[in-house]
This record gives C-alpha cells, sequence and structure tokens, in this order.
C-alpha cells in the first residue's frame, strides 16, 4: 500500500515512494534546545511519529534523520545568563526532549545529528557556496547567502519576492514575517561568544545551514521527504533549498511535508505568547502521557488543532475503551472456530484503517473503524457468537492500530513516575495535582501486599476486611478486577 502524501512544494497530493526503490530517505528538523519543548512542538515531532510509523507498518525500510540545533542566539543568550559555556547548557534539554520523546512513544529517528557535531560540515558548504557565487563575507567577517543568485527562491512557499532588494541583509534568525534577505550562514565571533576557529573566520553558524550540511552528509544531495512544522516553510526551509541547491543542482527533497499548528484559543501555542503547555506540565496535572499522544495525532497533521483539557478527556476515555476492550479479548476464554460475520467485519476494518492513513495520513477517518469493530465484537461476545479464531483477527487489527497509534499498551505510569522524580529534583513538587499524588502514595509492592492480605481475607470469609482493603485502594486510585484467574490491579 503507498502512501499519499501532500506535497507542499507542488501543492498535490503524491505517492511517497523511495527514489531509490529501496529506503525512503527523509530529513525532519528537531529540536532548539534551549529549554523545554511544549507540546505544540510535540505535535510536529508526534505528526511525522505517525508518518514514520505508517511507512515501516507497510514495510517500507526508512532512513530518517532528524537535527539538534544545540547553538543559536537564544542557546547563547540563555547560557550567558546562566554564566555557563553553551556546551554546559544544552544537555539537560537534549535529556529532556528525548525523555518527552519516550514518554510520549515517538520513535527515535536513525539518525540524530547535533549541530556543534558538524560545524566542518558547514564551513565546507559555505566554501562551496562562495566558489559557486553565491555567498559573500561582510566586514565583519560574517558570511551571507546572495540572494539574488538563487532565482528560484520561493517556490516551496509561493512568496512573490519581486521587491525583494539585492543585498539587503538579515542577520538574526528571528525574522520578520514577510522578509526576503540575504541570509547569515555564518556570524562573526562576538567578545565574550560561543565561536570556532575555521577556514571561514572565527564564529558560528547561521541556523540554516546546519540542516543542509547534515542531510547532505547523512542522506546524500538529494532525499525523498523533508518535513517541519508550518512556520517553518518560510524562511528555514526555503533557506535550506537555496544553501543545497546551489551548490548540487538538484532537488533538495522531492517531498515536503509541514504539520499545522498547535493553537490555543485560536493563536498559535508558542514560548514567546507565553500560551505554553510543556509535557512535563500535563503529566505533572495527571493527564497520561498516551492520551496527550493520542489528543495530538487525531486531528490530521494538514488541520489545524485547537488544544483543549476537553481533547485529552476525549483522549483518556477512548484509550480506557480501548484497554478495557484489549484486556477483555485477552483474558475471555472462547470456544474455537470463527464467526464469518466477525471475521468479515475484521477485515473491513484493517481495510478502511490503512486505507484512511494512506490517504494523507488521515488520523481521525483511521480511528472510526477500530472503534465500530469494537462495539461489534463486545456485542458478540455478550451474545456468545464470538469465538477464538474472531479474537485472533480483531488482536491483529488492534495491533496495526497500536503500531501507528501505540496508546494500547500501558507505559504511562512510567512517563509519571519520571515526570513526578523531575518535579522533585527541580523542586516543583508544588505543581503537582493532589489527585495525582494520592494516586502515587501507594508503590507496586505496597499494592501487591494489599492484594494479597484481601485475597487471605476473602478465604476466611473475613469480607468486611476484604472490602475496608478494596476502599482503601480505590481512595489512593488502584481499582481492583476480580476475574477466575485471580485479581487484577490498576492505577486508574
Ligand atoms: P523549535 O524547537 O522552536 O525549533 O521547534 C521545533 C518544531 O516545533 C518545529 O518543527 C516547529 O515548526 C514546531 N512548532 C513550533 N510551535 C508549534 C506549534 N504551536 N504547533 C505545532 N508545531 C510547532
Ligand atoms: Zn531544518
Amino acid at each position: 500500500m503507498t502512501l499519499l502524501l501532500f506535497n507542499t512544494l507542488t501543492g498535490q497530493v503524491e505517492p511517497l515512494v523511495p527514489i531509490d526503490g529501496q529506503t525512503l530517505r527523509m530529513y525532519a528538523c528537531g529540536p532548539t534546545v534551549y529549554d523545554y519543548g511544549h507540546i505544540g512542538n510535540f505535535r510536529t515531532f508526534l505528526q511525522v511519529d505517525v508518518l514514520r510509523r505508517f511507512l515501516k507498518l507497510t514495510g517500507v525500510p526508512l532512513r530518517h534523520v532528524m537535527n539538534i540545533t544545540d547553538v543559536d542566539d537564544k542557546i547563547i543568550r540563555n547560557a550567558a545568563v546562566a554564566g555557563i559555556p553553551i556546551g554546559e547548557y544544552t544537555p539537560r534539554y537534549v535529556n529532556a526532549f528525548f525523555e518527552d520523546m519516550e514518554a510520549l512513544r515517538i520513535e527515535r529517528p536513525e539518525q540524530i545529528a547535533r549541530a556543534t557535531d558538524h560545524i566542518d560540515r558547514m564551513v565546507e558548504l559555505i566554501q562551496k557556496l562562495e566558489a559557486a557565487g553565491a555567498a559573500y563575507k561582510t566586514e565583519d567577517g560574517s558570511w551571507y547567502f546572495r540572494l539574488s543568485s538563487f532565482p528560484a527562491y520561493g517556490k516551496l512557499s509561493k512568496k512573490d519576492l519581486s521587491g525583494m532588494e539585492d543585498g539587503a541583509r538579515v542577520d538574526v534568525d528571528e525574522y520578520e514575517k514577510d522578509s526576503a534577505r540575504d541570509f547569515a550562514l555564518w556570524k562573526a565571533a562576538k567578545p565574550g561568544e560561543t565561536a570556532w576557529d575555521t577556514a571561514i573566520g572565527r564564529g558560528r553558524p547561521g541556523w540554516h545551514i546546519e540542516c543542509s550540511a547534515m542531510s547532505m552528509e547523512y542522506l546524500g544531495d538529494s532525499f525523498d521527504l523533508h518535513a517541519g512544522g508550518e512556520d517553518l516553510m518560510f524562511p528555514h526551509h526555503e533557506n535550506e533549498i537555496a544553501q543545497s541547491e546551489s551548490v548540487t543542482h538538484k532537488p533538495l527533497a522531492r517531498h515536503w511535508m509541514h504539520v499545522r499548528f498547535l493553537l490555543v484559543d485560536g493563536r498559535k501555542m508558542s514560548k514567546s505568547e507565553g500560551n505554553f503547555y510543556t509535557l512535563r506540565d500535563l503529566l505533572l496535572k495527571g493527564y497520561k502521557a498516551s492520551a496527550i499522544r493520542l489528543a495530538l495525532i487525531s486531528v490530521p497533521y494538514r488541520h489545524q488543532l485547537n488544544f483543549t483539557f476537553d481533547g485529552l478527556a476525549e483522549a483518556t476515555n477512548a484509550i480506557e475503551r480501548l484497554r478495557t476492550f484489549h484486556e477483555r479479548l485477552r483474558t475471555t476464554t472462547f470456544a474455537e472456530g470463527t464467526n464469518p460475520a466477525m471475521q468479515a467485519a475484521a477485515a473491513k476494518a484493517q481495510g478502511e484503517y490503512m486505507e484512511a492513513l494512506a490517504n494523507d495520513l488521515n488520523t481521525a477517518e483511521a480511528r472510526a473503524p477500530i472503534f465500530e469493530l469494537l462495539r461489534a465484537s463486545n456485542t458478540a461476545i455478550d451474545q456468545g457468537q464470538f469465538f477464538a479464531g474472531d479474537r485472533d483477527a480483531v488482536l491483529r487489527v488492534l495491533a496495526s492500530f497500536d503500531a501507528v497509534f501505540d496508546v494500547i499498551a500501558d507505559r504511562d505510569a512510567e512517563a509519571t513516575k519520571h515526570a513526578l522524580a523531575w518535579a522533585e529534583a527541580e523542586g516543583r513538587m508544588a505543581d503537582v495535582a493532589p489527585e495525582l499524588l494520592a494516586r502515587q502514595a501507594l508503590s507496586d509492592e505496597e499494592i501487591e501486599a494489599l492484594v494479597a492480605q484481601r485475597t487471605q481475607a476473602k478465604k476466611q470469609r473475613n469480607f468486611a476486611r476484604a472490602d475496608q482493603i478494596r476502599n482503601e485502594l480505590a481512595e489512593k486510585g488502584v481499582v481492583l478486577e476480580d476475574s477466575k484467574d485471580g485479581v487484577r490491579w490498576k492505577r486508574k
């Protein structure tokens, strides 16, 4: 099954297939590690994860590269305020980013590339640009890209650049929306700032050059897909195209994917607006990592998504239903055989699910047949019309759902535990919701011990004590399920 994906460059939905007929090579712009990421950032990484997982599900081998911007204006500024070198400032945010990825079940790309490990490559690329007449050095020792040397500039974002002023320059990484100017490739060292001594002078790279240099290094001159948030289309991706194509004379990437924003009250979630939540904020409020994942991916990437707590509650309920159903299938004993109607329902759900994702990653439509199958299966089970062969067929559908959505397998407790340990270490326990603290009051061992005591009490027909233990556990957010195989417990 081939994925049909909207291509920003052509404005069309087009098949995404490896140019070399083998491995799909993709580059996705990663985080700038000056602070904790907010869930808007993670919406973009999650949608790229959906793409990645769907490609894998359809059997496409991947080589996915993601950069980490570990040198830029904000990092330099923040490190200076903290009074430490950037190499000491960024690791905590790099680690935090990976922890958050793990909590959100975002798969690691095959290759992660840090900007500061690739300064040589960037310098070489700037030298090649100079040789091609596309880069020039200014009096202060900075280097700029000469926009007038690249007439195709604007082809991705379809900007009309006719009013562009030749030689007008911009040297900051934060741009005015509609300005197209010669942009910085390399910034001359300023006193006290982080800098590298190189063949093109002492300084540090501009933001855009890293992605051109590192994509070339790991994916070659031309590759299949380039992805990022919608704000990167201009100028970042436009600049990457100008830098790379001026040297290679080949299309940087054939396909471009841009994830639309996560909004809050109609405005982009962002650090500068102050309207953001980090993953940690939400985990400490008691929301589950899986619910945050599902809420952020359930609206397809081509649509902006308004963040609401109702949305998180909806996702929490949806996951609860899926998990309860999965558990029912796993633990119920069914008679051998199959029900042809159930077999057909499973095949239909699987087909519709795959088709929705293949259709430009329509995650919202992909969910629907799964829940329909859940309802049909529950009804058939209640009526005794569901057999072992049906269970296997439905479990296979759930497995392919989870290969992309990854919310049924429950790893939430671990993510929450990490967030609490972090809050403790950072002195942020005041941010932890009281219900969450109550829920965490018992360790796994303590719960096991109470469950064992309750079983013992029941054996001795001391039902009052058994109920008392059940209630005590319930107050601390632990629910018990009695089944013929014994007692199972889970945290609410
Ligand atoms: P940054 O760490 O700021 O470089 O951003 C990392 C990624 O998050 C980029 O791909 C951005 O386009 C993306 N991004 C930033 N804000 C949002 C948002 N509100 N919604 C979705 N993606 C975003
Ligand atoms: Zn980039």
